[in-house]
């Protein structure tokens, strides 16, 4: 495999800081779609119940006054959320190890705590991407961060209050509704640039409906955080797509417009779910796309 470069980023005057908040496992076979495992396996090898690990990125933007969370892992407080039966369950199933790292030490590690953050992205309400968003709060669900404006697509949120039968098991009631209560999530109807100054959010539609990947950009460099357009560095090839996705030929046409994009503007793509790199440079390979270097921010 090729080696990981260790790299500092600051773009747009933020500093990009990779916000790890634990590993967990889901099913290889559902991550890599129609691709055959003695193809997958080689890059990610599967425990004996066909898992595979994979990670919950968040990322976080720091900059003196603006401090920006970009999703929030699987969070905690499973039985709280989830109630006695599958909150019990829910760990085990997930394999999601309680002891790692999680959001809150994740921050702590930059100086941060919970009240420093002044914005939260949520690409899609999955709750492997907005699980850490609510958490326990004297016996009750509140926001995470209680001074944050919260972010997510209109499309979504829709999405997750009516889930079709294939994502009911993906959206959870208790991972949203008490933002709406708190009247901290700003609903955002479609792309928007400078969401935030130097923070973008553009809408895709194969994983979920309103999904949001974020683009964070100067005039000199751009990052995208790909969220599940591309969850792990395998995913960069174009026919790699996730037997989760809602429609997975839509997804296909959006990665490949954004990955042209990151090939010839040499844009840096974040990975949430890789368990081994946290971004990438890619290039152009006939019609596909490769790897040109695995990146450690
Ligand atoms: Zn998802």
């Amino acid at each position: 495999m090729m080696q990981v470069e260790s790299k500092k980023l600051n773009i747009a005057g933020y500093e990009i800081c990779p916000l790890p908040t634990g590993i967990f496992g889901l099913d290889g076979g559902a991550m890599f779609g129609t691709v055959p495992k003695v193809l997958w396996e080689k890059n990610i090898p599967a425990d004996d119940k066909n898992r595979i690990p994979m990670e919950a990125r968040a990322l976080l933007l720091k900059k003196p006054g603006c401090n920006i969370v970009i999703d929030t892992g699987n969070g905690s407080d499973f039985v709280l959320k989830y109630g006695e039966k599958l909150g019990h369950k829910f760990q085990e199933m997930y394999n999601i190890d309680p002891h790692g790292p999680s959001l809150l030490k994740s921050l702590k590690n930059h100086g941060l705590k919970p009240e420093d953050v002044h914005h939260v992205i949520l690409t899609h309400l999955h709750f492997d991407h907005a699980g850490g968003a609510t958490s326990e709060n004297s016996g009750s669900l509140a926001a995470t961060f209680p001074k944050a404006q919260y972010y997510v697509q209109k499309k979504n949120l829709e999405t997750a209050q009516k889930p079709n039968l294939r994502e009911k098991a993906s959206y959870f009631a208790a991972n949203f509704e008490p933002l709406l209560s708190a009247g901290c999530l700003q609903l955002i109807d479609g792309d928007q640039k400078d969401l935030i100054p130097g923070v973008s959010v553009l809408v895709s539609n194969g994983h979920t409906v309103g999904q949001q990947i974020v683009k964070i950009s100067d005039s000199k460099n751009t990052l995208l955080y790909c969220a599940d357009v591309v969850p792990t560095s395998s995913h960069i090839r174009l026919a790699w797509v996730m037997g989760y996705d809602l429609n997975p030929m839509l997804l296909i046409e959006e990665k490949q417009k954004w990955l042209e994009l990151a090939a010839s503007e040499k844009w840096y793509l974040y990975f949430e779910h890789d368990p081994f790199c946290d971004a990438a440079l890619i290039s152009k390979q006939g019609s596909d796309f490769a790897l040109t270097q695995r990146l450690q921010l």
